[in-house]
């Protein structure tokens, strides 16, 4: 009888979206009001990034449970692949399976890699924001459903990725970051790619990971699939702005031997939620009123109408209906 040889093939994970390749920018005739004519999917009505607005999204504490994660703590025969695509700087993950699931997942999703967009300035950069607010940079750690066979199955179907994204924020030094931004040099022009030393995963996310929102989407580069389930997480990533300014000043867009200039501002503007909804896992934290606040509205009649709004939002804090 013949045997048959079983041959376990650890496909190589080195992938961008798709196998597209600069046909598109995020400016000028190739930017991203015209890929729509080259990436069809691009036009589609379930495209990312969106606007969260926090007092249209629906609170779904059921469903949208914490994550449960794992390996994003392991180092030991984890492989961190480093490099410069052109559109941003990618970190390709290899060796230890490192999966989330729960979070109003039906399925196990594993990471293959993560990346970044970032702003020239301090005011813009992410690609999702919340209530018009955006930061000066965003994070996608990119998984796909291990129902399917491998990445590129799944790039294409309903259910396929699951992106969790995090929104930075201007403050202190984040020490973990610079076992990537220490690598910078070497990925200084397209193309160019590395392999650092791995780090633990999850010292760069925030502490608390239960606040999130959710929303169906697409990859927000060429060629859009809608095949994106994603969280965009609520708590922010501390990082301080000279880590910020060597995102912005040592990544260029094109090869060493051509005129190029630097990376930044590679994110795609909010598109139509149409009819969408977004979900939160839990109302975001309300803000403080101020004294000042407090001492500006006088009269009885504001004193009524303010002890109205409070059990107005009161009321809509204990039935859990919107997001704010
Ligand atoms: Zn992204």
């Amino acid at each position: 009888m013949f045997g048959f040889v079983t041959l376990v093939l650890f496909a190589s994970q080195h992938h961008t979206y798709g196998s597209v390749d600069d046909d598109w920018a995020y400016d000028g005739q190739k930017g991203p009001d015209f890929w729509y004519l080259e990436f069809p999917h691009c036009g589609g009505v379930r495209q990312s990034p969106v606007s969260i607005q926090t007092a249209e999204a629906v609170v779904d504490s059921n469903t949208l449970v914490p994550f449960e994660m794992r390996g994003y703590d392991s180092v030991q025969n984890l492989q961190m692949h480093l490099q410069n695509n052109g559109h941003t700087v990618q970190v390709d993950l290899q060796g230890v399976p490192i999966s989330i699931t729960r979070g109003g997942l039906k399925d196990v999703y594993l990471a293959t890699q993560f990346h970044f967009h970032w702003g020239k300035v301090d005011t813009s950069g992410s690609e999702h924001d919340i209530d018009g607010t955006h930061y000066p940079m965003e994070m996608h750690i990119v998984h796909y459903n291990t129902k399917y066979k491998n990445f590129d199955e799944a790039l294409v179907k309903d259910d396929g990725l699951a992106v969790l994204g995090f929104f930075f924020e201007v403050g202190k030094y984040n020490i973990p970051f610079d076992h990537i931004i220490d690598h910078f040099s070497e990925i200084s022009h397209k193309d160019d790619h590395t392999e650092i030393d791995a780090f633990d995963l999850r010292r760069i996310l925030p502490d608390n990971l239960d606040r999130y929102f959710r929303y169906y989407g697409s990859l927000t580069t060429p060629p859009c699939y809608e095949s994106l389930i994603w969280t965009i997480f609520y708590e922010t990533i501390e990082i301080s702005e000279n880590q910020l300014e060597t995102f912005r000043h040592m990544i260029h867009v094109n090869y060493a031997n051509q005129t190029s200039r630097y990376i930044f501002d590679d994110y795609r503007p909010p598109q139509s939620l149409n009819s969408r909804k977004i979900y939160c896992s839990k109302p975001v934290p309300t803000k403080k009123t101020t004294q000042q606040d407090q001492h500006s509205t006088s009269g009885s009649a504001a004193l009524i109408l303010m002890a109205a709004l409070t059990s107005l939002t009161l009321l809509t804090d204990l039935l859990h209906l919107i997001c704010r």
